[in-house]
């Protein structure tokens, strides 16, 4: 994208209504723009690291055997009656009438309609296991919406669903689930990590949450530093094989993490006390195993084994798509602006012209801009050196490659890498080939 061209409205000054760095940042790098309380318009750069996020996500989801289907925003109080949260739910659920006087709401999260739909598809134990996920938009009407999208009414989310036969397959889907979201944060660039989590409301015995370490996190957290070494991608485990799940899910479960509400101190005294790390964390991920609790209030049974009614074992799965863009900023900045992950910045890097309008300039920007359009953004406004290096700092795009009229001359360009700040001077065709593997 050309910037002189683009909807990038970027901010000089830090606005008034932004209380930490990551809405902050947001603001001022034109990437979203409040349009009611909680709930944010996601400006073109915002939307491509939404679409990076979502795409890991999905791209993990199906390697773990999940299908993606798209349920509405929309949904009848009926479904929920059945189950018997439409009361239970409380304020954060956003009831709507329409035209014909029927309750209608936004919904918050889908395990009434996702078990409704099983059923109405599902008839047989044999068809089972199913892991079905969607991302798509949620509404809660948080009674204090803040931090911009961290907190927000409306947020992205995905949500997987899984029914099994028993108990045991049931444990298995959550254990492959698990590594599915290890996978996922590592792809992201960022450490989540898995902390065993109270069960509340949905009930179950299973639960763990994801935290990305930031010291703005709303949760206290404990952990075991041996979870921030592992390599969770290079893991070898067998998704089909008990045995395979069982000895992976042990060996990281064997590393202790718990939020403040989960803190077990007694636990916590036998870990060395050198990999004793404690700090705040940011929910970014909650998955739960709930056993019958919605199959049997919505009675909905497969015929089993023995031709007899079962009812299959759930688990639910989310993922806050929205949130974790802001929560990897939490993670992943410094003074100047945002510091992104390669894999999920909005584009690969910036393409710094020094001095538009200057033949070797503009001829070599002109060749490296070339090499990816789609996913590049280059400064060609005419605009002080100062002003575009400000910009890409703040963008926080993974490499700036600036075209200055000392190099051009010599066919150089200079590469900068964000994160480390090391600046090195390049020839044309080492710049093309960086393009070529940022995003490999
Ligand atoms: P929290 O404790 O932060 O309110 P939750 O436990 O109610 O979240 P879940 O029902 O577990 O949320 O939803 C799954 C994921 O969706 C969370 O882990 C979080 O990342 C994200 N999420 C939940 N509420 C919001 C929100 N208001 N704004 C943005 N993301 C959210
Ligand atoms: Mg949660």
């Amino acid at each position: 994208m050309r910037l002189s061209r683009s909807f990038l409205p970027t901010l000089k000054e830090n606005p008034a209504e932004a209380q930490i760095t990551s809405h902050r940042l947001m603001l001022r790098a034109g990437m979203i723009r409040q349009t009611a309380a909680g709930i944010y318009a996601w400006l073109p750069a915002g939307l491509r690291v939404l679409r990076h996020i979502a795409n890991i996500v999905r791209h993990e989801q199906d390697a773990v055997g999940a299908q993606e289907l798209l349920m509405p925003t929309m949904q009848s109080a009926d479904l929920w009656k059945r189950s018997g949260r439409y009361d239970a739910y409380g304020p954060e659920m956003l009831r709507i009438r329409d035209r014909h006087e029927r309750d209608m709401l936004f919904g918050p999260t889908n395990e009434e309609m996702i078990t409704d739909l099983f059923g109405q598809a599902v008839k047989s134990y044999k068809e089972l296991p199913q892991v079905l996920y969607q991302i798509q938009w949620k509404f809660r009407d948080e009674v204090r919406p803040r931090f911009g999208v961290m907190r927000g009414r409306e947020f992205y989310m995905k949500d997987a669903y899984s029914f099994d036969l028993d108990h045991d397959a049931a444990v298995d889907t959550y254990r492959r689930m698990m590594l599915a979201y290890l996978r996922t944060f590592q792809r992201l660039g960022v450490r989540a990590i898995p902390m065993r989590a109270d069960t509340g409301p949905i009930g179950g015995e299973l639960s763990h949450e994801f935290l990305i370490l930031a010291p703005t996190g709303e949760s206290g957290v404990f952990f075991d530093s041996a979870l921030e070494d592992q390599d969770w991608l290079g893991e070898n485990v067998d998704l089909n094989d008990r045995a395979s799940l069982e000895k992976f899910f042990t060996g990281m479960t064997s590393f202790y993490a718990a939020t403040d509400e989960m803190h077990d101190a007694e636990a916590w005294a036998k870990v060395p006390a050198e990999r004793q790390r404690e700090g705040r964390g940011i929910e970014v991920g909650h998955i739960f195993n709930f056993g019958r609790k919605y199959t049997q209030s919505m009675d909905i049974a497969v015929s089993g084994p023995d031709g007899a009614p079962l009812y299959p074992e759930m688990g639910s799965y989310g993922i806050g798509v929205s949130r974790l863009v802001a929560a990897i900023i939490e993670a992943s900045h410094d003074d100047n602006g945002i510091i992104w992950p390669a894999s999920v910045a909005p584009f690969r890097a910036a393409i710094i012209n020094l001095k538009n309008g200057d033949a070797q300039c503009d001829a070599i920007c002109e060749k490296l801009y070339a090499a990816a359009p789609d996913d590049l953004l280059y400064d060609d406004r005419a605009e002080r050196a100062g002003a575009k290096f400000a910009d890409a700092d703040l963008l926080g795009h993974p490499w700036q490659l600036i075209v200055g009229p000392r190099g051009a001359k010599d066919g150089k360009v200079e590469v900068k890498n964000r994160r480390t700040g090391e600046r090195t001077e390049e020839t044309v065709d080492a710049a093309l080939a960086l393009i070529a593997k940022i995003r490999a």
